[in-house]
């Protein structure tokens, strides 16, 4: 082992703490809007193939220097994660499975070949951060600070190959609830002409080059007045994910069972953190069938169509779920069925739920194991 490289990996007992010197105003909760606004400090950690991971920096949030020679600009080294703190009615802030943001960060890692992690220690790094940050985080329920880990590679060639330089960093940015008037069901586009992953592609990892082709068709979905894309895939038109989330259908299936439909981690989906934790709820609770499996869009018109459609919603950190309330499908329109009982028709029962029970453990209300107190 004589001549072997330490390859050192993070270490968060090795952060050099740079303090701002002018922090600056706080944004009063009312004028947040989502990803505008950045704390005063960014964390940052440099990796190079032959020394592995340098010692952690907290330092004032502000410009990176890189040479346009950077392979992340040109070919698309990025990956990235995105998780929020909260501040629960004691004063402590929680974040919400974190454990499971890092797990996923290391997937994308790997997917493009950036480097690997310890992630417990990356976790630490980010916790001293947001303690520092604390007075971002707004104390109001539904507020929250949205955390932004995010690798490049950055060795300055345009040779295509691995990165042998990465940089790590983590940004913070103080938002609002994502519905400030109670839901806002949604009204979608089912898109036809372009896909956003497909089998053997990389639909399962939090990579950059995933959204940048997704804006085009959000843009002409905007333009015709739907808010969301719905994603599909293949000659069956099977549902994958509803704009930047996973999607959940509720129905009484052509056997008279009710069940809550998700498609499968087949690769083309994003493992999200929402998703499982529905989908685990939704188990525990016992009152209908719970499944991951290939959905097609006839399966969810044929229930609309005969009134077995119960209620369809996106599910992702930043709304944790989003009713839906149509959907425009080559050429037709169909209503997906909000709460009957509910005046305002906001969203289903079973949404509804949904919401107010992550909700109430993210805000370390309901007591539970996902909460972790930072
Ligand atoms: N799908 C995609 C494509 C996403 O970008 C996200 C947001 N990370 C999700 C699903 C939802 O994942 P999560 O519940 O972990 O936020």
């Amino acid at each position: 082992t004589g001549n072997a490289k330490q390859h050192a990996d993070i270490d968060h007992n090795k952060i050099r703490l740079q303090r701002s010197e002018n922090l600056k105003p706080l944004i009063p909760n009312k004028d947040l809007v989502f990803g505008r606004a950045f704390t005063d400090h960014m964390l940052t950690i440099e990796w190079k193939v032959e020394q592995g991971w340098f010692d952690p920096i907290i330092q004032p949030y502000g410009k990176i220097s890189l040479e346009p020679s950077a392979m992340v600009f040109h070919y698309s080294f990025e990956c990235f994660e995105g998780l929020k703190a909260y501040k629960d009615k004691n004063g402590e802030i929680r974040l919400f499975r974190p454990d499971m943001n890092m797990q996923r960060f290391k997937r994308s890692a790997a997917r493009i070949t950036l480097p690997d992690f310890n992630e417990g220690e990356l976790l630490e790094c980010l916790k001293k951060l947001v303690r520092l940050e604390e007075r971002w985080i707004p104390a109001e329920r539904g507020f929250s600070l949205y955390i932004r880990p995010t690798l490049i590679g950055i060795q300055t060639t345009l040779g295509v190959g691995e990165c042998s330089h990465a940089l790590l960093f983590i940004i913070c940015s103080p938002v609002g609830p994502y519905y400030k008037t109670g839901f806002s069901a949604v009204q979608l586009l089912a898109t036809t002409d372009c896909v956003r992953a497909w089998p053997g592609g990389t639909g399962n990892a939090k990579i950059g080059g995933n959204y940048a082709p997704c804006v085009k068709p959000q843009l002409e979905a905007a333009e015709k007045g739907y808010q969301q894309n719905l994603w599909l895939f293949g000659d069956d038109d099977e549902i994958t994910e509803v704009g930047t989330m996973n999607c959940f259908v509720h129905l009484k299936n052509e056997q008279g069972e009710k069940e809550l439909v998700t498609p499968p981690l087949d690769g083309t989906i994003l493992a999200g953190v929402t998703r499982d934790s529905i989908l685990s709820l939704a188990r525990s609770w016992n009152e209908f069938k719970v499944s991951e499996r290939k959905i097609t869009m006839l399966e969810v018109i044929k229930a609309q169509e005969e009134g077995r459609l119960l209620e369809m919603f996106g599910a992702g950190t930043a709304c944790i779920v989003s009713p839906i309330k149509g959907i425009h499908y080559r050429g037709r329109d169909f209503n997906v069925p909000l709460d009957p009982n509910d005046t305002s028709r906001a969203a289903g029962p079973i949404t509804k739920r949904f919401a107010d029970i992550l909700m109430g453990i993210q805000y370390g209300e309901i007591p539970h194991e996902w909460s972790v107190i930072v």
